[in-house]
């Protein structure tokens, strides 16, 4: 489901975080482990005010090992936070994730109380995956309507954590090109913002510079054109997105892509790096 953030909206969703958080004893922060800088919203590290974070790389399924090791060493250096990577729906994985908090908050014996745990994170990152695969049920789909009803009830896993109900949802950064273009290929951003052409035409310029090969053995192709462009339209040829009269169908094509990115189709693949995130906050200072 889409969610439209009006600034109304977000004040909401930014009040109701910041009322929450007292009782809070520590934040989860779902990302995509594909995009952990592009899924993240700043403002969470505002409002946790200094409380210990786990940043969760969810998608772990999807996602290049190689460089989800590298965020997880480069979110382990930042204060207070600790990093995780897994796959929501996997009971087992998402039990470490238990650990990890009880061993972060170390809970001493004698003491009764729950840890208290808010997850948060931007839309579609897994936030309710991971709720519900933690409780070990089906509990809600907290992910669509941040800030809609007041709720703060607090969800008992029975095992000394307990979840907030409150909603710790936040809207999607989009002050950064790459990040809504990122998004837009992660499934994110509903298709409705971006054309499909456009964002696959991203999509394929990054993957044939980052993973040529992948992208080669996928779409059959031989060489690989410096364009977006000349790309899809090499995939739309390939995959025989043509439309009467002999036009190439790109948005087919765009759609294809996109499909098989989010699929795993392509291989594991990452869109974004530590080093390429720095440069861009280099970029984004100057400008
Ligand atoms: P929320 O909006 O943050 O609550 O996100 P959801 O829990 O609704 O998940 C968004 C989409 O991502 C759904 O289609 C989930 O099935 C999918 N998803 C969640 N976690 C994972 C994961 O670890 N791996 C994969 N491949 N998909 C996931």
């Amino acid at each position: 489901m889409a969610i439209n953030w009006f600034p109304g909206h977000m004040n909401r969703a930014r009040n109701q975080i910041e009322e929450a958080m007292p009782d809070i004893d520590l934040v989860v922060e779902v990302l995509d482990s594909r995009l952990p800088y592009s899924s993240t919203n700043p403002l969470v590290d505002e409002l946790r005010v200094g409380k210990p974070c786990i940043k969760v790389l969810n998608k772990a399924d999807l996602s290049d090992p190689k460089i989800t090791k590298l965020w997880i060493e480069h979110f382990e250096k930042q204060d207070n936070t600790h990093a995780l990577a897994l796959v929501a729906e996997d009971h087992k994985q998402s039990q470490k994730l238990i650990q990890l908090i009880k061993n972060i908050v170390n809970q001493s014996e004698d003491k009764k109380t729950n840890i208290r745990v808010m997850i948060m994170g931007i839309p579609n990152v897994g936030k309710s995956t991971l709720i519900n695969s933690l409780a070990g049920r089906y509990i809600a789909n907290t992910g669509d309507e941040p800030a809609v009803t007041k709720r703060q009830q607090m969800i008992d896993l029975k095992n000394g954590v307990v979840l907030s109900d409150t909603p710790g949802i936040l809207w999607p950064k989009f002050e950064n090109f790459h990040s809504g273009y990122r998004l837009a290929t992660s499934g994110a951003i509903k298709n409705t913002a971006m054309e499909y052409e456009d964002v696959a035409m991203y999509a394929l310029e990054y993957l044939s510079k980052a993973y040529p090969e992948a992208l080669m053995t996928r779409y059959k192709l031989e060489v690989l054109p410096e364009s977006g462009e000349s790309l899809l339209d090499m995939v739309a040829r390939k995959r025989g997105c043509i439309r009467s009269g002999g036009k190439v169908d790109l948005h087919k094509a765009g759609e294809i892509v996109l499909h098989d990115f989010r699929s795993g189709k392509i291989g594991l693949l990452s869109l974004e790096t530590p080093e390429m995130m720095v440069a861009e906050e280099i970029i984004a200072e100057e400008l």
